[in-house]
């Protein structure tokens, strides 16, 4: 068996294969050059190649195939779950991974799922691989949507406080167009691209600090109260102040949408 891998950047190797396969076949291995784009043609011995480094191959190896596999399988529920395979899930599995590592969250949809609260900065394909892997949605209040239009998310750890803001890079665009010039659709060259790009080539991970108030964490709603325009039902201390009455936002500042029949809200949407 032949097994072709895409090194990127010797030692950190990501794998370009969806097949597990076995320390024997390491040396029945077809390696492309240590470059981006310049591919050996024909299978090469392992030890000739790495001789110097073949411990750290080794362990590198063993490495590459655990998280290798947990990524095959999570892009395969998120594709599942998002319905389609696309780019966007390709890099929000990865982002999902990279911030839960760096937040310190081993176990999101077990043992941690209380611990994570996740902040996505866009409502594009990728939320929904960063729901998938994360397990967090709205309607947990695990996931909190903040329309930045950025291809960014955060994820909070709320048993350490320990935050990590994963942005892609914009090169990593560029970079993904360039690996694969023989893949004329652009959106599957870009897919392939991604699935074998490094987390340094595209991402920029930061460490912040989030403060949640205790109307945004999930459990019950901390307050009800009607809105003393529109007379809804109002939660979680969304209403607001104005001149001495409770309203609702869309009554405060207007809606989202209009009324066919009448309008209900105080402020015109
Ligand atoms: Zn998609
Ligand atoms: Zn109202």
């Amino acid at each position: 068996m032949i097994i072709r891998v895409l090194c990127c950047s010797f030692p950190s190797m990501p794998l370009y294969t969806n097949k597990p396969f076995s320390p024997p076949d390491l040396f029945r291995m077809t390696f492309p050059a240590a470059s981006d784009s310049h591919f050996l043609s024909a299978p090469v011995s392992l030890p000739e190649i790495f001789t110097d480094h073949y411990h750290d191959f080794v362990v590198n190896w063993k490495h590459m195939i655990s998280s290798s596999l947990d990524f095959e399988h999570l892009l395969e529920e998120s594709t599942r779950i998002h319905g389609h395979l696309c780019p966007g899930q390709v890099l929000g599995v990865k982002m999902s991974m990279l911030g839960l590592k760096e937040a310190g969250i081993k176990d999101p949809k077990g043992k941690d799922r209380k611990n994570i609260i996740v902040f996505v900065e866009m409502d594009r394909c990728a939320t929904d691989a960063v729901q998938s892997v994360t397990g967090c949605s709205l309607g947990h209040r695990t996931m909190k949507f903040m329309d930045y239009g950025k291809m960014a998310a955060t994820f909070l750890n709320l048993k350490t406080g320990k935050a990590a803001r994963v942005i892609a890079i914009e090169e990593s665009r560029l970079t993904a167009k360039n690996l694969f010039p023989a893949i004329e659709n652009k959106y599957a060259a870009q897919l392939e691209a991604y699935k074998v790009m490094s987390d340094d080539e595209l991402f920029e991970v930061s460490e912040v600090r989030v403060e949640i108030r205790p109307e945004d964490m999930p459990g019950r709603p901390l307050g009800r109260v009607r809105c003393e325009a529109c007379e809804e039902q109002v939660q979680d201390m969304r209403e607001v102040h104005v001149d001495g009455r409770v309203l609702c936002r869309p009554c405060a500042s207007g809606g989202y949408c209009e009324f066919f029949h009448g309008e209900r809200y105080a402020k015109k949407a």
